[in-house]
């Protein structure tokens, strides 16, 4: 059995006020959602703390968008896994699209980011999908799998007990277009081939695939029923605590 995962990705939105809003909200009805989904937020770096103390009684967990991969030093604006760690902080995204895109990390960058992560025994939320010039020539799977060989492969047998997976088509992120829930499995069922030959079966049936793009409320339930989907990554809609609880409740 794998883990069922329901995680908010906040980006850079939500001031101090917006977030205690929005925390509340989830709280307020966080006993719908079922006891074998995990549930987990990703606010910016100002609100990890607040939100890690405001969550403390329930078992949310609150992960970091993103880290350096160095362990301290020059590199002004930058975050440290050991700062995140200090707060309570033992979950990162690595390999957003739009850390990818705008900020220019490359598979080398995230590679190293994943190493440090691990390093000191964080989990990674390591996130990677095809852009649509990819998926229109039919490349898809290549694409996936060359993020995954030059990012996250180079971990050990060991280490993928510290990993999940979210597989985000970059065609559908903030756009309003989902992949549908056949193209989400094909893709997530190529993932564990891909895991499986580089590595092991049992490594590749344990662990958890997210798919992340545009998922909502009213989509989240035929996405979740597939096979090899063990939850979403959820950007817009993780913005409303209403919606965001919606979604955990479609398992
Ligand atoms: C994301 O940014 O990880 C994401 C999936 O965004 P959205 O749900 O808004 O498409």
């Amino acid at each position: 059995m794998r883990q069922k995962i329901v995680a908010g990705n906040w980006k850079m939105n939500c001031d101090l006020a917006e977030m205690e809003e929005l925390l509340a909200g989830i709280k307020n009805n966080i006993g719908s959602v079922p006891n074998d989904v995990q549930l987990m937020v990703a606010p910016s770096f100002t609100n990890l703390h607040p939100a890690f103390e405001s969550l403390r009684e329930t078992n949310v967990k609150v992960v970091a968008q993103n880290m350096h991969q160095s362990e301290s030093g020059a590199f002004t604006g930058e975050v440290s896994p050991s700062m995140l760690k200090s707060i309570g902080i033992e979950t990162v995204i690595i390999g957003h699209s739009e850390r990818r895109s705008i900020f220019n990390e490359t598979d080398a960058v995230l590679a190293e980011k994943v190493s440090t992560a691990l390093k000191h025994g964080m989990t990674v939320v390591f996130c990677f999908g095809e852009e649509l010039k990819d998926r229109k020539a039919d490349q898809h799977f290549e694409v996936v799998k060359q993020q995954l060989k030059e990012g996250l492969f180079h971990i050990n047998d060991a280490d993928w007990d510290k990993i999940i997976l979210a597989y985000e088509p970059v065609w559908a992120i903030g756009t309003g277009e989902t992949a549908s829930p056949e193209q989400a499995q094909e893709m997530h069922a190529e993932i564990r081939k891909m895991i499986t030959e580089e590595f092991s079966k049992e490594i590749a049936d344990k662990v958890a695939i997210l798919y992340g793009g545009s998922v909502k409320p009213a989509n989240a339930q035929e996405i979740f029923a597939k096979e090899d989907v063990d939850g979403g990554l959820i950007g817009g809609a993780s913005l409303k605590a209403d919606d965001f609880l919606a979604i955990a409740k479609s398992y």
